[in-house]
């Protein structure tokens, strides 16, 4: 069989551990025989990150933007224990963080469903894609413990000398106070990431926050959504038999779990992160859950939900066997190589990937699959398979497929 052709590069980020070994199996066994695969390398395992002084990290970000399409491997965010593990230099910050403040946008999470995994939620019958602001709010807060009594307010001061007072709170007893903001520029960024990878993936767009409560902060972004969505996308929603649907974040909460998903679920700051949790786990497993970051220009950036799973990496390095699921890995390649396709009008790689993912979902409905998937499946005498094996296994599906 001939190989697949790739035209443009695809911005290939390698990482660290465990998910480093799956990167490497998923390459040998699943896409060099079938693609000439054509990719701009960058290493952003720790050791190589550390040796440039995570130059890397920027180097790889900022050939996302040249070339549109990267596929990521998880990687290690330093922390002490790190520092001393891999004798680094400086603890470089999450190479995640990096690559979102260059390329800005917005982090797509979905779970892949399959038969045999079930959500504990029994009407979700399609994936439900959170979407989660991902700048200012609590995360970039200012707060501070009050230790008698006193008021805290709240000042403004523009550039010209206006200022702007409110009173807070008159403590009469020690509390807790808090100032946190957000931009309109990332607000309408948010917004416009949503849209567009609503008409991408051809869903619906729920946005919930709670501007009855907070009626300048939460109406500000009900007000940018709206706006954004009535000048740039409603005719083409309209086109394509899409909504945009705003409500309180409450009752967005109830209609979800009342609902049978396949649609984007946007999401501020904290409630993304709060709520992405809540649907990864009942979906089934962090180790099913895809990620893409896509930014307002539409680069795309895709990846894994879960870490470098450490503990794995561990044992695989005293030797002992490993069952890791490489299912979010596989499906972070198939994700980028579909939309390179698509860019590149490249019918053939485009249909690999799918051809690919299918033979991922049929490997774990026929009963393989790793051990965190067999301890939670609804298929009787599940077959556990070690780590290479279960991409073994999607290999050989993968071949049934194409004969
Ligand atoms: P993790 O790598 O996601 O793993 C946490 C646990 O979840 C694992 O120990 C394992 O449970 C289970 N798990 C996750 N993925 C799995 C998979 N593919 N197959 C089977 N089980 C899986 O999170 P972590 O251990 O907290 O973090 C490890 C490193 O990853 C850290 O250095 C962190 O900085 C980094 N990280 C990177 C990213 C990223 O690059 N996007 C995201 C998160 C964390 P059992 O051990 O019980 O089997
Ligand atoms: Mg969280």
């Amino acid at each position: 069989m001939e190989k697949i052709k790739m035209q443009t590069p695809l911005v290939e980020m390698d990482g660290d551990e465990m998910t480093r070994i799956l990167w490497q199996m998923i390459k040998e066994e699943l896409l060099l025989p079938y693609i000439d695969l054509n990719t701009e390398y960058y290493d952003l395992g720790l050791i190589h990150r550390n040796e440039t002084d995570d130059q890397v990290t920027v180097d790889a970000a900022n050939a996302t933007k040249k070339y549109g399409v990267a596929v990521k491997c998880a990687t290690i965010t330093p922390n002490k224990a790190r520092m001393e593990e891999y004798n680094l230099k400086r603890m470089y910050k999450s190479p995640n963080g990096t690559i979102r403040a260059i390329l800005d946008g917005t982090v797509f999470r979905s779970p892949i469903i399959v038969k045999g995994i079930e959500p504990c939620v029994k009407n979700w019958k399609k994936p439900i894609t959170l979407a989660r602001h991902a700048y200012g709010d609590i995360y970039k807060n200012t707060e501070f413990y009050i230790d008698k009594p006193g008021k805290v307010e709240l000042v403004y001061t523009s550039e010209d000398g206006e200022e702007k007072r409110a009173l807070v709170q008159e403590f009469h007893a020690p509390g807790v106070a808090m100032g946190m903001h957000n931009m309109d520029a990332s607000i309408e960024s948010f917004a416009r990431s949503c849209f567009n990878y609503a008409l991408d993936t051809r869903q619906d767009v729920w946005f919930g926050a709670k501007d009855t409560i907070s009626k300048t902060y939460d109406s500000r972004f009900k007000e940018i959504f709206g706006r954004i969505f009535e000048a740039e996308f409603r005719d083409r929603f309209a086109a394509v038999g899409l909504t945009y649907f705003y409500s309180l974040i409450d009752d967005i909460v109830a209609r979800v779990m009342k609902a049978e998903g396949g649609f984007i679920w946007a999401c501020k700051n904290y409630d993304g992160d709060v709520m992405s949790d809540m649907v990864s786990s009942a979906f089934g497993s962090l180790a099913m859950m895809t990620s893409v970051l896509v930014s307002p220009q539409g680069y795309f950036e895709y990846e894994a939900a879960h870490g470098t799973v450490q503990r794995h990496y561990y044992r695989h390095l005293e030797g002992k066997e490993t069952s890791t699921n490489s299912v979010a890995t596989i499906f972070a390649w198939t994700g980028a190589l579909r939309k390179r396709g698509e860019l590149d009008q490249n019918r053939e790689l485009s249909a690999f990937a799918d051809l690919l993912e299918k033979a991922t979902l049929q490997t774990i409905e026929s009963g393989k699959m790793t051990k965190d998937l067999a301890l939670i499946t609804s298929l009787e005498n599940p077959e556990v398979l070690n780590s290479r094996d279960f991409i073994q296994a999607v290999k050989e599906t993968l071949n049934e497929l194409m004969k």
